[in-house]
């Protein structure tokens, strides 16, 4: 035998039925520190103790309990491959160092041998196991690579056993101390430990009967056993807390994934977070830094607890929500009624007060430093709620996903927007087109027309020739109108017209109006016009010569779709509003209830323009709709159909601090 012999394969060889088992460190340190304390519980008469350890590092961990082991019998050994300092001594007991390259130091061994009782444990490192820990060690080197250690061998009672396994120690501490041999044999004389005999047949079963207390032992084995059940317990809910953060972390990323509409993502995110950290409320609202209060878009809330939702949420003068925006940090208050933030702000105590709040957690939904909006979770039982270090993660991890999700939704709402008007651009292309083809192509051709022959026909009668020239000058004359009216719409869009609003009379506008129309119908029959405004319509304000180009619009479509022995009448009205109301009333071809919008709508015409027979541009509303809503009214047209007379109304503000019937 040398020292590059196994203890463990000697002894296996000697005792072929014995079968090794495997054992994870854990179940070695529970199993050696049960078997000391069976020695420290001082139920053994002066036990022979071996105890070989891989290394001194392990052997220092327990020396104390050795050194106490120690008074309990003369006969402790204790074997272990020097790091430090540790080399064979009998200070307190006796200690062997042993070769590093000596097959000890894979091994682990403790053996108690007393008169009425015997155990020994004899286990080698896998070597598997090793270079397992090594690699994993250099992936994950956080990890516990200790408890992964895996051990083969034997740990059993039977007497026969442990004898040739104590044996077979005494003899390799032999080899290194032979200067102990008078004290082993002392050992071996004692507790009958045979000399090695290569013929030794050892019978298992004829062990002694143990009949000594062994309830410290199984007590300690329990203990430690628990311990490791517990840290096993304590790795599983660490896993799992992970796992259901993983899982809610996906479910609303793949509620993003699936959806651009931020009202569903965020309702996803309040159920999910909320059922998750078992809250009693969870608010997801979006807001900006400067917002005064917010409303409650979205919420998660549990039966029995006052719902918030689509309520005005104050943020002005929320200290809490004011550190949150200062510092773009969550704010998470274990007890309400024990913060020093919210017993020194009054205006805290009544959302705490009135909902219950008991535990609060405020987390900005933040995206490049811009605060898009807030989650909010509420705890309203009677204890207050202990924050753990995984749900503050976990709604850290929700609040960014969430900030990415309405980044995105917003850059969707935008892109769509943009889409819109680049319709309605390319609309208003299209139609400026037809219109050009039309509007300015077809008098444009007449007017040549007209000149060329004016031009290559001197001898025309002077009759036609004057036909032909007023047939030029009409046709250059509605060229103009559309050219005008085209860059009044162009200047009103594009907000390069200076307003100038006074105080009016409406009376006054009225009648401006009406010459404008009348003088440009010229000798043309215009149906009646009446326009009899109450004396006790307020003053109004609003830029004049703007207000009499919208009234003269109306005048002139109500003149140009009512036949001539119709009627027109311009009314006003304020019923104690802040707006003056006139409405265009006339009996002319109406409008159909479906359209009653579109013809707001730039060049829109019911004739279409190809079909044109009023000789207007389809500008004239869409003009009007544009100055109106600049002064901040309204405009819109009524009509109960065709041939019933169409009902324009418009309003205007009236001048502030105007009393009725009161005149400047
Ligand atoms: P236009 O220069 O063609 O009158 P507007 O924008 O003023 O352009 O009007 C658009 C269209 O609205 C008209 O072409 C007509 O079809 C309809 N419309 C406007 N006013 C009236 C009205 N008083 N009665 C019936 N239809 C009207």
């Amino acid at each position: 035998m040398s020292i590059s012999t196994s203890v463990l394969t000697a002894l296996l060889q000697v005792l072929p039925h014995l079968r090794p088992q495997l054992y994870f460190k854990a179940s070695l340190t529970a199993l050696s520190h049960a078997m000391e304390d069976q020695v420290l519980a001082a139920t053994l008469e002066k036990p022979l103790v071996i105890a070989s350890f891989q290394r001194e590092r392990f052997y220092r961990q327990e020396a104390h309990r050795y050194r106490r082991l120690a008074q309990r019998s003369n006969q402790v050994y204790v074997l272990s491959a020097p790091e430090t300092d540790f080399s064979h001594s009998s200070e307190y007991y006796e200690t062997i160092a042993f070769e590093p390259d000596d097959a000890l130091a894979q091994e682990w061994h403790l053996v108690v041998i007393a008169q009425n009782y015997a155990t020994c444990l004899v286990c080698r490192e896998s070597l598997g196991s090793i270079a397992k820990n090594k690699q994993q060690t250099h992936i994950t080197p956080s990890m516990d690579t200790d408890t992964a250690r895996r051990f083969e061998g034997i740990w059993t009672a039977e007497r026969g056993v442990s004898l040739k396994a104590a044996d077979l120690l005494l003899e390799r501490i032999l080899w290194y101390r032979p200067e102990l041999s008078a004290k082993i044999e002392e050992a071996r004389q004692r507790f009958g430990i045979d000399r090695p005999r290569k013929d030794v047949e050892i019978n298992h079963h004829s062990e002694f009967a143990c009949n000594i207390d062994t309830d410290p032992f199984v007590q300690r084995l329990v203990t430690y056993l628990q311990a490791s059940q517990y840290k096993l317990h304590k790795a599983y809910r660490s896993i799992s807390a992970q796992a259901r953060k993983e899982r809610l972390v996906n479910s609303i990323s793949s509620a993003i994934r699936r959806s651009l509409n931020p009202q569903e993502i965020l309702q996803v995110a309040a159920q999910e977070l909320g059922q998750n950290l078992e809250a009693c409320r969870c608010l997801i609202y979006r807001t900006q830094a400067t917002d005064t209060q917010a409303i409650i878009e979205q919420e998660f809330v549990i039966p029995g607890v006052l719902s918030l939702s689509g309520q005005a949420w104050q943020l002005a003068n929320n200290p809490l929500f004011q550190d949150v925006v200062n510092t773009g940090e969550g704010v998470c208050i274990s007890d309400t009624l024990n913060d020093s933030r919210i017993s020194k702000s009054k205006t805290l105590w009544y959302p705490i007060e009135k909902f219950g709040i008991r535990s609060w957690l405020i987390e900005p939904v933040l995206c490049q430093g811009r605060l898009l909006g807030i989650i909010e979770l509420h705890y309203c039982s009677d204890k207050p709620h202990e924050w753990q270090a995984g749900e503050l993660d976990l709604v850290k991890a929700i609040a960014t996903s969430i900030g990415a999700a309405l980044i995105q939704a917003e850059a969707y709402a935008n892109l769509e927007k943009l889409n819109q008007q680049l319709e309605a651009l390319d609309q208003t292309r299209s139609n400026l087109i037809a219109i050009t083809g039309h509007e300015l192509r077809t008098p444009l051709s007449t007017i040549q027309v007209c000149l060329e022959s004016l031009s290559t026909e001197p001898d025309m009668p002077p009759e036609l020739k004057e036909i032909m020239l007023s047939t030029a000058l009409t046709d250059s004359e509605r060229m103009r109108k559309l050219i005008q009216d085209f860059l009044t719409l162009s200047n009103l869009e594009s907000g390069r017209v200076e307003w100038h609003p006074e105080s009016l009379h409406l009376q006054e506008c009225i009648d401006l109006a009406l010459s404008r129309v009348r003088a440009r119908s010229g000798a043309e029959k215009l149906p009646n016009i009446s326009a009899e405004i109450s004396p006790h319509i307020p003053l109004i304000r609003a830029d004049g010569d703007w207000l009499v180009e919208v009234l003269a619009k109306l005048v002139d479509n109500a003149c140009k779709f009512t036949p001539s022995a119709g009627a027109i009448t311009i009314n006003a009205d304020h019923n104690g509003k802040q707006m003056v109301e006139v409405s265009v009333v006339d009996t002319g071809r109406g409008i159909e209830p479906n359209r009653l919008e579109a013809v707001f709508d730039l060049f829109y015409q019911e004739e279409g323009a190809l079909r044109r027979t009023t000789g207007g541009t389809g500008l004239g509303l869409a003009i009007s709709r544009q100055i109106v809503n600049n002064w901040g009214g309204k405009i819109w047209a009524e009509s109960a159909g065709k041939n019933q007379g169409s009902q324009f109304y418009f309003t205007i503000p009236m001048v502030v601090g105007e009393k009725e019937g009161k005149r400047e």
